[in-house]
């Protein structure tokens, strides 16, 4: 068994938390990559390290005093290597930070030292191998992640490695210089490691025990989902649930390993298992609820639209002009009904009314602001029946006017617009409806 283990930043953030995460590496043989974040917020107050170096870099580049803050990054370390009893010194890396700091070496060099270091700590208490990211993560000249070359390097140069540290967040480009993957990366780095060395499962420690049914800002205490497939989490995420980077998906998706979600301040949970597929039934019919608000919708009505063929993408492809995305298209038999996000929109609007007009001469173009979407999202759906009557059976319990449906032939969701203001009740209806009278 090879497991990756990739920790956050919360559950680095200090010596106690370190000391968590070093028990769990060490309950399990298997665990033997190890992918750390820099060290993140050690409460609601605190600032992320990857945040100070950002804020340091662009002192010390445009000429501003950084020393203050250099001295606080410093000092998370230096708190982290003595609460660990530790022996390393930082010293020289620093002195080596702070003149490339000056040099103006880049953005993400600087931000990248944030899990280059915590690394480089996570080895020595460890006793595991340090691999620079540096030398073994690779991005094109344009930025972008080069896959082949990646996994080539690294699964050579981690076959005769027994364990090992490998920083998240960052690699190289041809030219030696640093890049980061965007903000969160380090899931993906993971992610890209897991897949390198063939691991059995890709575990993915963090401050929570795996993803919620729902967003706990609307349902308190929600239940975990045990089990999610990657298409299930793709919608959820989608429409604003997050826990994991987009990008850790695809390296491990393809290569079937799973990714357990778990919680390093609660080990015994068991978290939340992502699979590609799964014969495992869903405890409840649903999977989960997400949902964002903001959207607005644009109404087109004209008389014998069904006959006119084209209609549809004439009135897309005015959109298209604007660069505005589409969520959802809902149509009738004479109307046509475009969903876009509202500040995407707001600045194009009358010029794609007026678009519209000139593209299909329709009899009325109406608009209405403030919606919400609302994804009820679950691969039990497709073998029960009355999922749909269940819902806005529900909704209409709860005095909600549902503005919108849309269901896609997987059968994996239904998308529900409401009101902006009906939003959280309308959650709140559908998680009763379907886990709180299932439990
Ligand atoms: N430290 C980086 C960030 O704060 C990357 C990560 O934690 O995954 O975004």
């Amino acid at each position: 068994m090879k497991k990756v283990v990739k920790f956050g930043g919360s559950s680095l953030a200090s010596a106690k938390q370190f000391k968590k995460v070093g028990d769990i590496i060490r309950a399990d043989k298997s665990r033997r990559y190890v992918v750390p974040s820099a060290p993140g917020k050690r409460n609601d107050k605190d600032e992320k390290v990857t945040d100070l170096l950002y804020q340091c870099y662009d002192a010390a580049s445009e000429g501003r005093s950084y020393k203050k803050i250099l001295e606080k990054i410093k000092n998370r370390y230096e708190e982290i290597i003595e609460g660990l009893n530790v022996n390393l010194s930082l010293d020289h890396e620093f002195a080596n930070i702070e003149e490339n700091f000056v040099n103006k070496v880049g953005r993400d060099y600087a931000a990248s030292r944030g899990e280059y270091l915590n690394g480089m700590i996570m080895a020595a208490y460890l006793g595991y191998e340090f691999i620079d990211a540096a030398e073994v993560i690779f991005f094109d000249e344009n930025g972008n992640f080069e896959a082949d070359s990646t996994n080539k390097e690294l699964s050579e140069r981690l076959e005769h490695v027994e364990r090992a540290v490998i920083p998240g967040f960052y690699g190289s480009k041809h030219d030696g210089s640093i890049k980061t993957f965007s903000r969160g990366g380090s899931d993906v780095t993971g992610s890209i490691v897991a897949k390198a060395i063939h691991a059995d499962m890709y575990e993915n420690w963090t401050d929570v025990s795996g993803f919620l049914v729902a967003d706990p800002r609307i349902i308190k205490n929600p239940e975990v989902i045990e089990t999610i497939t990657y298409k299930e989490l793709r919608e959820l995420a989608y429409m604003g649930a997050s826990v994991l980077h987009e990008d850790a998906i695809f390296p491990v998706r393809k290569e079937g390993i799973p990714i357990n979600i778990r919680n390093t301040n609660r080990p015994e949970d068991k978290g939340t298992l992502i699979v590609e597929s799964t014969v495992r039934k869903p405890r409840y019919t649903i999977t989960g609820i997400a949902g964002k608000k903001g959207f607005c919708s644009i109404n087109i009505e004209k008389a014998m639209m069904n006959s006119e063929v084209g209609f549809g993408r004439k009135v897309l492809e005015v959109f298209e002009d604007f660069g505005v995305s589409f969520e959802h298209m809902p149509s009738g038999i004479d109307t046509m009904t475009v969903l876009v996000h509202q500040s995407e929109f707001e600045e194009f609007e009358q010029s794609v009314i007026a678009g519209i007009h000139r593209a299909v001469n329709p009899d009325f173009v109406e608009m209405e602001s403030d919606l919400a979407l609302i994804a009820v999202v679950g691969r039990g759906m497709k073998a029960s029946r009355g999922t749909a009557g269940r819902i806005f059976a529900a909704l209409a319990h709860a005095r909600i006017n549902v503005k919108m449906i849309d269901q896609g032939s997987s059968e994996l969701n239904i998308i529900i617009g409401v009101k902006d203001a009906d939003f959280e009740t309308a959650i709140k209806a559908i998680y009763d409806i379907f886990i709180t009278t299932e439990i």
